[in-house]
């Protein structure tokens, strides 16, 4: 159906504000899984970031019958085997308070390069006619030795930039927009949705 709506498949308001954002300027209703009227949650069972976004991206786009964006993304440490990982929302439960205390304890004695840390965001867009395209963005920094800020959400008050001498967190939303594995991702996702609209097929 091309109807000129396309469905922010997410539960996370974090999230949902983000994409928000960076699709502002494309000449599409955005909608969310509330204006739908979808209030149902879908159990993340894949192993991979893709796995999971595709699990969304099937689920909501089936039962909206819309052009539909679902993406999956979480922060890996690489002194933690790259955890949290795919498990990001659920790891130690969903206080971000103590996710993040429990993660700078978990890097005390780490420094510099072996705080390393990275986000990722792989995005799944489902057509109702069968298509999909997937993308990523990543973002690389380091694990704060404190929290610090209060913008973004979930991890941002601990994930350091090093060149900027901040976490995402303290920066602006555009600046985040800018480097963010969300925001690169949208980068390309904002094309596929601009050949769409062109060819009529959204
Ligand atoms: P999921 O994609 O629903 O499995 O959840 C991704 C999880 O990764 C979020 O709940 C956050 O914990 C974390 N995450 C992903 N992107 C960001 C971000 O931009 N800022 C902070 N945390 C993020």
């Amino acid at each position: 159906m091309a109807d000129g709506r396309l469905l922010l498949a997410t539960t996370s308001a974090g999230k949902l504000r983000e994409w928000q954002a960076l699709l502002a300027d494309v000449p599409l209703q955005l909608v969310s899984l509330r204006d739908v009227g979808i209030d149902f949650d879908v159990e993340e069972t894949g192993s991979t970031y893709a796995a999971n976004a595709l699990i969304k991206a099937e689920a909501y786009g089936a039962a909206s019958q819309l052009l539909t964006l679902a993406e999956d993304s979480g922060l890996s440490v690489a002194a933690l085997n790259g955890q949290p990982g795919v498990r990001s929302a659920r790891w130690e439960g969903d206080d971000y308070v103590h996710k993040n205390a429990l993660l700078i304890h978990l890097l005390a004695n780490k420094k510099g390069a072996e705080r390393a840390c990275r986000y990722t965001c792989v995005v799944i867009l489902r057509h109702p006619d069968g298509r999909r395209w997937r993308v990523r963005g990543e973002v690389r920094g380091q694990i704060a030795f404190q929290t610090a800020g209060s913008g973004g959400f979930g991890y941002d008050p601990i994930f350091y930039i090093p060149r900027w001498k901040q976490t995402l967190a303290q920066v602006a939303v555009d600046e985040k927009d800018r480097i963010s594995h969300r925001g690169r991702a949208a980068g390309r996702v904002r094309a596929i949705l601009r050949e769409l609209i062109e060819t009529g097929a959204a």
